[in-house]
């Protein structure tokens, strides 16, 4: 079992060098992680510029670029002769939860790794009093190791939280929704400039069998994601536009034998 960790925390935060230390015994660890932090990177995909893999210690090594950049470098580029079995990304500082799923570069990781056929397992770590890297890479561990005695499909892709306080158990879940509230704070800056800053604290709706109930009742959150966002409820006849849609015509297009 080859195991490619990754994170945007970057490749020195503490979430990471604990996970990697943890899971040691399942397998070979890889790990290949931005050279700084790229917290709410999302699928960002560095494009417009040469990315540069530099080495730091034995089987560690950076990337200036995202999460994404770096799974996607590891598995084409630096591991092709040997791919890894298996993509971890985290411990996250901070929870990964509903609809912030696709801001994160940590999900984001493991997203890659399904784009590369590879099951992919991200792990966010809710920072209140009493959370302790240390122990969530502990859990992290006695998740994976259990997570290994079945098969992982390629396209697995597992968004697990980790609760501050020791957690009661494990609950499925799916995503959960976002209670909207005033995040863009405007201030005046020295030359007398407006500037935004985008902060505050996300509120959550109190849902049955989500992600963020799971954690408010202290347990640890494992959600399966899955990368095809199609809305399959939306594609039925029932869609309000679809038929008015599917009835629009320019003329000049070829009609016949389509
Ligand atoms: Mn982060």
């Amino acid at each position: 079992m080859r195991i490619l960790v990754t994170n945007d925390d970057g490749i020195f935060s503490e979430g990471i060098t604990r996970l990697a230390e943890a899971i040691a015994d399942l397998g070979q660890v890889i790990v290949v992680a931005p050279d700084r932090e790229q917290s709410a990177t999302g699928r960002s995909l560095t494009l417009h510029r040469p990315l540069r893999i530099r080495q730091v210690k034995e089987h560690w090594f950076t990337v200036d670029g995202t999460p994404t950049d770096c799974v996607s470098l590891a598995v084409q580029g630096l591991l092709k002769e040997e791919p890894p079995d298996l993509v971890v990304s985290g411990i996250n500082f901070g929870v990964n939860m509903g609809d912030d799923v696709t801001y994160s570069g940590t999900v984001s990781g493991a997203f890659e790794a399904n784009q590369h056929d590879l099951p992919g397992i991200a792990f966010s770590q809710e920072i209140e009093e009493g959370f302790s890297f240390k122990r969530s890479a502990e859990i992290a561990h006695d998740v994976l190791a259990e997570l290994l005695l079945h098969p992982l499909p390629v396209d697995l892709l597992l968004n697990i939280n980790i609760p501050a306080k020791e957690p009661k158990g494990v609950r499925w879940t799916r995503l959960g929704k976002r209670v909207y509230e005033q995040s863009v704070v405007e201030k005046i800056d020295p030359r007398g400039r407006k500037y935004y800053w985008i902060a505050g604290t996300p509120r959550w709706e109190s849902l049955e069998g989500t992600d963020f109930m799971a954690l408010s009742t202290g347990h640890l959150s494992v959600t399966p994601l899955h990368l095809d966002l199609t809305d399959y409820r939306n594609l039925e006849e029932t869609a309000p536009a679809r038929t008015t849609l599917e009835g629009l015509q320019w003329p000049g297009a070829e009609v016949a034998g389509e």
